[in-house]
């Protein structure tokens, strides 16, 4: 084992690097400057947390919020390492005997806002011992970026001031105008860049197209009953939204907090700490949270909505499954929130941008082909293969000559002279009759009542293939009408034909998928090796570490993460020795809860 590899193992229990984490601390550890561009959950911090720890000196980490700071500081500090926050929720007291820990040189570990860093130029950080400099979330440098603080853009002072010591910005965010206005904002010097792939294979991808508020209620309680007691976060498009499903929850006996812009400052911090601690199981909130969630076990991330892009929809989903155990997703997909998000993008600044950017989520959810390989293309990343853990990948779409369905819906579109939205096409292919509609005559249309034997969910499922095809457009300065185009007039008068992709609903494919299962293993089954590993003694643990965890006022992942609890359940160590063993048990963790689970275990075997 080299030095590093022991140090790792000791402090944080891990056998071997992930890729690219040997060589970024090497280089840091040269006193060269470097730019991380990881995914959330690749492991961006170990990167400067082991060179903090194989240097003299404090290592001086900066980031943006207290939140992350906190749980980055309690993650340390459970595994035996001298580590502290400065900054403005501490006592008095707290921050002089910090201070004075860094001017004593006992601290390894300093986390600090950029505000607070700026202040202390003169100060503390001139008389402390500084061995390098961390930039985590380094994009909110970035007026492209989305996270954008004014505060970040000082930064640029510390390689003036600190010509000697290294720094190591990291970030998430990949995209190239970003990278390149960290380099330049930090005055990085010949800084060695690491790119590391932004796929997260043990996320699932799963679109749903729902369009009726009870379906997609129904579909996101079954979906919550498939993962009992495991944290999760659903995304709502308005904060009206985000409190109906969260009273809907409720209802259902799934506790569940509100989380949006519109709450008080204390009642946004009671709603996250409530969700970091297991107190609440799941969240409705707007895209307002989750910057500050660094929580590794969140098992599930719902869109309620569809997201305005790509990157907003991928750094929600990334929130799930960081500690690299199966992961779900799923994202609701309706004409509704598409024509929605269209007219806000066309009334927006940048109207071509927006567009553009909404257009490309359109086509993820649309997909036929592997989701996976749109998402990583996206990025830059050239994928070939499919990845086996999304809906298209094990639900592969069948098609049917759907001319028939198409004709009558161009037809009721033509014989209203393109006068009508979505709502008004459906009642009249349905044959419902309604005040407007009465009033307007269209019950005495020829295409009245020729869809009847289509449901009207079915109807909208339909007409979003429809749109997607080219076959009609919507006419978004004129109420959201329907005009037909030109390929939809070719399937109109009979010249093409239509191919439409079959409508599978949960309940009717149940069956199938479940045979599918078998024949190919999902990654979760692998991952967690279902077979060698008893649920009782999951539950078990899972319950000794809440109990600890409780005990000393900690989240419960950071006494021990759900992947070290799998691991517990399936090798079942019953030496302080084997235990210590398991990867993610440190030395510090060892001593101080092997006792208490072997005991446990012991029980089980
Ligand atoms: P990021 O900051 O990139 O989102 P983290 O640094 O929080 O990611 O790491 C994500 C998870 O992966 C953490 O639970 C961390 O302990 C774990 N991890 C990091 N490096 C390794 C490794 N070499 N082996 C096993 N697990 C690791
Ligand atoms: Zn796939």
């Amino acid at each position: 084992m080299t030095q590093m590899q022991q140090v790792l193992k000791a402090y944080f229990g891990y056998d071997s690097f992930r890729p690219l984490q040997e060589e970024i601390i090497h280089h840091l550890l040269g006193k060269k400057d470097t730019l991380v561009l990881m995914p959330t959950g690749g492991g961006k911090s170990i990167c400067y947390q082991l060179p903090a720890l194989m240097s003299e000196g404090t290592a001086v980490i900066i980031s943006p919020l207290i939140s992350l700071m906190k749980d980055q500081v309690e993650s340390l500090r459970a595994n035996g390492v001298a580590a502290g926050a400065l900054n403005s929720m501490n006592s008095e007291t707290e921050n002089s005997a910090l201070r004075q820990a860094c001017l004593n040189g006992q601290l390894k570990l300093l986390y600090i806002s950029p505000e607070k860093l700026l202040a202390e130029m003169d100060y503390l950080l001139r008389d402390m011992h500084i061995s390098l400099f961390a930039i985590d979330e380094a994009h909110c440098i970035s007026q492209w970026g989305h996270d954008f603080r004014p505060e970040y853009t000082q930064l640029g002072i510390l390689h003036e001031r600190f010509p000697n010591v290294p720094i190591i910005a990291l970030t998430a965010t990949a995209d190239k105008i970003t990278r390149e206005d960290i380099v330049k904002q930090l005055h990085l010097q010949e800084p060695r860049i690491f790119i590391s792939s932004f796929d997260r294979p043990n996320l699932s991808l799963t679109v749903n197209r729902s369009f009726q508020q009870k379906e997609k209620h129904k579909a996101i309680i079954d979906f919550i009953r498939k993962h009992p007691g495991e944290s999760g976060i659903i995304y709502c498009m308005s904060r009206s939204k985000t409190e109906d499903v969260a009273l809907m929850l409720q209802g259902q006996g799934i506790r569940t907090a509100v989380y949006h812009a519109g709450l008080s400052p204390s009642l946004r911090e009671q709603a996250q700490d409530d969700f970091i601690n297991d107190r609440v199981q799941v969240v409705c909130a707007t895209i307002a949270f989750g910057m500050g969630i660094d929580k590794s076990n969140v098992r599930w991330v719902i869109h309620y909505n569809l997201p305005k892009s790509m990157e907003n929809f991928y750094q929600e989903i990334g929130r799930a499954g960081r500690d690299g155990l199966p992961s779900d997703t799923l994202l609701f997909y309706s004409l509704s929130d598409l024509i929605l998000l269209t007219k806000f993008a066309t009334e927006s600044g940048q109207r071509k941008i927006n567009i553009e950017k909404l257009q490309r989520m359109q086509q993820y959810a649309e997909a036929d082909i592997c989701r996976r390989r749109i998402l990583l293309n996206y990025f830059g990343e050239n994928r070939t293969y499919d990845c086996g853990n999304c809906d298209v990948c094990k639900n592969p779409p069948e098609r049917f000559d759907g001319t028939i369905i198409v004709q009558k819906a161009l037809s009721a579109i033509a014989r209203t002279e393109q006068q009508i939205g979505t709502r008004m096409l459906v009642d009249i292919l349905r044959g419902n009759l309604n005040a407007e509609l009465k009033e307007k005559g269209y019950h005495q249309l020829k295409t009245y009542g020729v869809g009847r034997e289509i449901p009207a969910r079915d109807w909208q499922d339909y007409l979003l293939q429809m749109l997607q095809l080219g076959y009609i457009e919507v006419a978004y300065n004129e109420n959201n009408h329907l005009k037909i185009a030109p390929a939809g007039r070719e399937v109109l008068f009979g010249r093409e034909h239509a191919s439409l992709v079959v409508i599978k609903r949960e309940e009717k494919t149940e069956g199938k998928k479940r045979r599918r299962k078998k024949e190919t293993p999902t990654l979760a089954q692998s991952l967690e090796n279902a077979n060698t590993e008893s649920t009782d003694l999951f539950e078990a643990l899972r319950a000794l570490r809440k109990r600890l965890a409780d005990e000393e006022v900690l989240p419960a992942y950071i006494v021990m993460s759900d992947k070290v609890l799998h691991l517990l359940a399936q090798q079942r160590p019953t030496t302080i020795e084997a235990f210590g063993n398991i990867s993610g048990i440190g030395e510090y963790k060892k001593k101080k809860y092997g006792k208490d689970f072997i005991e446990l275990i012991r029980r089980f075997v």
